[in-house]
C-alpha cells in the first residue's frame, strides 16, 4: 500500500488558498454591521481593481450560473432578439438561459473544441439589426476552447446591442480589457481563478448596459443587480451575505493584488504552455488546437482508451482529481485545469502521473518525457522572468 493524497485539480472548484481557508473559520459575524460593511466595501473595491474596470462590479450569492442568469434577467425585454454563440456546454447554458426568459435568440453554433468567429457575429448582427444582446464565453471550459473577446467586442460595440461575457473562467487566465474593449456585462465566479469556494457570482455592468437595464421588463427578484447596486453603494448587499466566502474572497483580493493579475493570468498561461508541450511530447492530441485558453487544457483520450478509465486511475492510483469531459464529450476527453492556485509543481505530478496512467493501461509511453516538457518551460519562465 501507498498513501494517496486528495489533491483537486479540476477547473472549479480549483485548489484553495490558504488563508482563504483559514478566513472562513471567522464567520460567526453578523453582516449588517459597521465591521462587515468595511469588509465588503473592501471586498467590492478588490473585485473593481482585479477586474480592472471602472464600471460597478456587483457581488451576487450564486454559483456562476447565477450570475449569468443574472445577466439576462436584468437588461432585456420579453421577446428581445439575442446572438448567442455555443460552442461548448457553457454556450448551451446562455441559450437555455435566453430560451427560459422569453428572449427570442439567433444561436451561432462552432462545433465543440472550435469558436464562433467575430465574422459571424458582424454578419448575425448585421441580419438581425434589432438585436439587443451578444452572449459569449471568454474561456469554454468543457472545451477548453477560447473566444477571441476583443474583436468581437468592436464588433458589437458600434450596434444597440450590448456584449455579455461568460468569463467565469477567463478572468485570471487572460487579458480582458472590460472598459478598453468595451465589454457590457462580465460574470466570473469564486469557485474559478479566484481560489475560494463555489457560491460567489461577479458581475460587472457599464453604462451601455445600465441603459438597457433601463427599459428592461424580465422578471427578477433575487438577482435584481439595479437593487444590489444601491445595497453596494451603502457597503451592503441586498439579501444575506454569505460571510463566510466573503471573509474567504477578502484575503484572496489581497493576495492577487500581491501577486498583480497580470501575473495571475501570466501563470495560467505558462501552466497552460507547458501543458500543451507535455501533450505533445507524449503523443497525445489536444481537443481545441487552434484556440486553446489558459484555464484548462482538454486532451483526447488515446485511441481505445475511455477518458473515464483514466479519471478513474488518477482518483483511484493516486487520489487526484481531474476533470473528465461534459456531456457528448464525457469518455473521449479529459481536462487538466490551471487557473487560479495552480503551479508548475502540481503540473510535474499530474503529467507524472499521467505517464504511469497510459504506460499501466499498455499505451507506448517514454517516462520523463512529459514531465521534461514541463521541466524546460519552467526553465524558460524563470529565464523571462529575471527581466523584470
Ligand atoms: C464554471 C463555469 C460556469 C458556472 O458554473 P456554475 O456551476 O454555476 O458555477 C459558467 N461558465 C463557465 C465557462 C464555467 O467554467
Amino acid at each position: 500500500m501507498y498513501i494517496k493524497k486528495q489533491r483537486l485539480l479540476t477547473a472549479g472548484p480549483t485548489p484553495l488558498l490558504p488563508q482563504a481557508l483559514r478566513a472562513m473559520m471567522g464567520s460567526d459575524i453578523y453582516h449588517r454591521t459597521e465591521d462587515f460593511r468595511a469588509l465588503y466595501r473592501e471586498v467590492l473595491g478588490g473585485l473593481r481593481e482585479v477586474f480592472g474596470a471602472k464600471n460597478d462590479v456587483l457581488c451576487l450569492v450564486a454559483s456562476g450560473t447565477g450570475g449569468m442568469e443574472a445577466a439576462v434577467a436584468n437588461f432585456f425585454r420579453a421577446g428581445d432578439e439575442v446572438v448567442v454563440c455555443s460552442a461548448g456546454k457553457f454556450g448551451e447554458r446562455w441559450v437555455e438561459l435566453a430560451r427560459a426568459f422569453g428572449l427570442a435568440p439567433v444561436v451561432l453554433d462552432a462545433p465543440y473544441g472550435e469558436v464562433v468567429s467575430p465574422e459571424r457575429v458582424a454578419e448575425a448582427l448585421k441580419a438581425h439589426p434589432g438585436a439587443r444582446g451578444v452572449m459569449i464565453q471568454a474561456a469554454e471550459t468543457s472545451t477548453g476552447a477560447e473566444f477571441d473577446v476583443r474583436a468581437i467586442a468592436e464588433v458589437v460595440r458600434t450596434t444597440p446591442a450590448i456584449l455579455l461575457v461568460d468569463a467565469i473562467t477567463g478572468l485570471g487566465t487572460m487579458p480582458l480589457d472590460i472598459d478598453g474593449w468595451g465589454l457590457d456585462v462580465v460574470v466570473g465566479g469564486s469557485q474559478k481563478a479566484f481560489m475560494i469556494p463555489p457560491g460567489l457570482a461577479f458581475v460587472s455592468v457599464s453604462e451601455k448596459a445600465w441603459e438597457h437595464a433601463a427599459t428592461a421588463t424580465l422578471p427578477k427578484l433575487y438577482f435584481d443587480l439595479n437593487r444590489e447596486r444601491i445595497s453596494a453603494a451603502a457597503g451592503e448587499s441586498t439579501w444575506t451575505a454569505s460571510t463566510s466566502l466573503v471573509l474567504a474572497l477578502a484575503e484572496a483580493l489581497r493576495y492577487i493584488r500581491e501577486l498583480g493579475m497580470d501575473n495571475l493570468v501570466a501563470n495560467a498561461q505558462a501552466l497552460a504552455a507547458a501543458t500543451r508541450s507535455a501533450t505533445k511530447a507524449l503523443g497525445l492530441e489536444l481537443f481545441a488546437p487552434t484556440c486553446p485558453c489558459a484555464a484548462v487544457t482538454a486532451i483526447r483520450a488515446p485511441k481505445g482508451v475511455d477518458s473515464s478509465a483514466i479519471v478513474r486511475d488518477f482518483r483511484e492510483q493516486f487520489g487526484s482529481i481531474i476533470a473528465n469531459g461534459q456531456g457528448a464529450m464525457k469518455g473521449k476527453i479529459f481536462r487538466i485545469a490551471h487557473l487560479g492556485y495552480f503551479d508548475f509543481p502540481d503540473l510535474f505530478a499530474v503529467i507524472a502521473q499521467l505517464e504511469v496512467i497510459l504506460a499501466s493501461r499498455g499505451l507506448p509511453v517514454e517516462f520523463g518525457a512529459g514531465v521534461a516538457a514541463v521541466q524546460r518551460a519552467v526553465l524558460n519562465s524563470r529565464l523571462s522572468a529575471v527581466g523584470k
